[in-house]
């Protein structure tokens, strides 16, 4: 099978012909027809985090495709099925973060296209319990972007508590943020969809954003606060000095959700402010299985709209250029 392989951290990723692996005690074999772009594949192969990863790695998170062979003691699912897989590729099932709902936090856990190797490829294994089943209803090629980038919106808006009416900022409208605008309507929010990009801020607006600002045109958090400051800020966008203006941009008792990942991962948060306006600061790791599914059955019903392209595993490497110089209009997707 064909593999995009990351051999060096920092090096452009290859193309590989490797066997097609075989499923173990637990494991299912899948056969990828789509897999997202998410820019935690480009950290992932840069050695951006303080955690790297261990070359040669396929990346690859947000995999869908058919189970095509079962291991031994597999209960979860059956040749034929329609799964996903996520980042969290393996969680213990035993822990206090395991049991008590927050998997996402298990210590044990592994991580697909990351510490195991992920879905750049035309096969990839999963562990059964891990791959969460795709409806009918929702496409492969949505369900792809859905993997990553919409279950981590969707559980970012779900732990800042949005109440209806609430004035939400989304910085960021790239693959996490087109959708976070989308959830962010749905519970009720106001939105201001913030972007450094002209034409991600039109994308922002026809998916249902109230107002929009360029950050690059003029500073977000006077912009913001003319529009009566945020409830809630979102940070998706991959640099530090958007999460400060992120904060800056918040109303008293207001909540900063850090979701982005940048390299240079430290922000200067004033403490006097945070106190005294009752500021709270959450970080928001992906989502559960649970919460994917709730992603996957709200698409099905047709309310979200995932806005990507379509590319192939050989174009791995132009794709990851794309990416970077903000040229994609959300998420590019690679047809297997
Ligand atoms: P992306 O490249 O698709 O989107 C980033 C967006 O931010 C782009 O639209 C870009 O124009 C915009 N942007 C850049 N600088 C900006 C600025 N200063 N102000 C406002 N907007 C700006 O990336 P993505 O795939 O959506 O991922 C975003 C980040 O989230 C990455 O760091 C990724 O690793 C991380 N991530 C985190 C989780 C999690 O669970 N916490 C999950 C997935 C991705
Ligand atoms: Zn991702
Ligand atoms: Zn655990």
């Amino acid at each position: 099978m064909r593999a995009a392989v990351v051999t060096a951290l920092g090096q452009p990723l290859e193309i590989q012909e490797r066997p097609v692996p075989q499923p173990g005690v637990g494991e299912v074999l899948v056969r990828i027809e789509a897999c997202g772009l998410c820019h935690t594949d480009i950290h992932a192969a840069q050695g951006d985090w303080p955690v790297k990863p261990t070359p040669p790695f396929v990346p690859g998170h947000e995999g869908v495709g058919i189970v095509e062979k079962v291991g031994a003691q597999v209960t979860a699912h059956v040749v034929g099925d329609r799964v996903s897989i996520a980042w969290l590729g393996h969680a213990c099932g035993h822990c206090r973060y395991c049991i008590d709902g927050r998997e996402t936090l298990c210590e044990s856990q592994l991580n697909s296209g990351y510490s195991i190797d992920g879905a750049f490829a035309e096969y990839a294994i999963v562990d059964a319990n891990f791959a969460v089943s795709v409806p009918d209803g929702v496409e492969p090629f949505d369900a792809a972007p859905l993997s990553c980038a919409g279950v981590t919106a969707f559980k970012s808006i779900k732990v800042a508590h949005v109440q209806p009416g609430e004035i939400i900022a989304v910085f960021g409208i790239g693959g996490l943020g087109h959708l976070a605008v989308q959830y962010a309507r749905l519970v009720g929010a106001v939105v201001i969809a913030v972007d450094i990009d002209d034409e991600k801020l039109e994308l922002a607006t026809a998916l249902g954003a109230d107002h929009v600002v360029n950050a690059a045109k003029e500073d977000p958090a006077a912009a913001i606060a003319a529009l009566g400051g945020a409830d809630v800020a979102l940070a998706y966008a991959v640099s530090p000095s958007a999460f400060e203006q992120a904060f800056a941009s918040l109303n008293r008792g207001g909540r900063l959700v850090c979701v982005a990942l940048p390299a240079d991962g430290t922000m200067s948060i004033p403490i006097f402010d945070t106190v005294l306006k009752g500021i709270e600061i959450i970080g928001s790791i992906v989502g559960t299985r649970q919460d994917l599914t709730e992603v996957f059955a709200l698409h099905a019903r047709g309310r979200t709209r995932v806005i990507a392209e379509g590319r192939k595993l050989d174009q791995v490497n132009e794709a990851i250029a794309e990416l970077l110089s903000g040229s994609v209009a959300a998420r590019l997707v690679f047809e297997v």
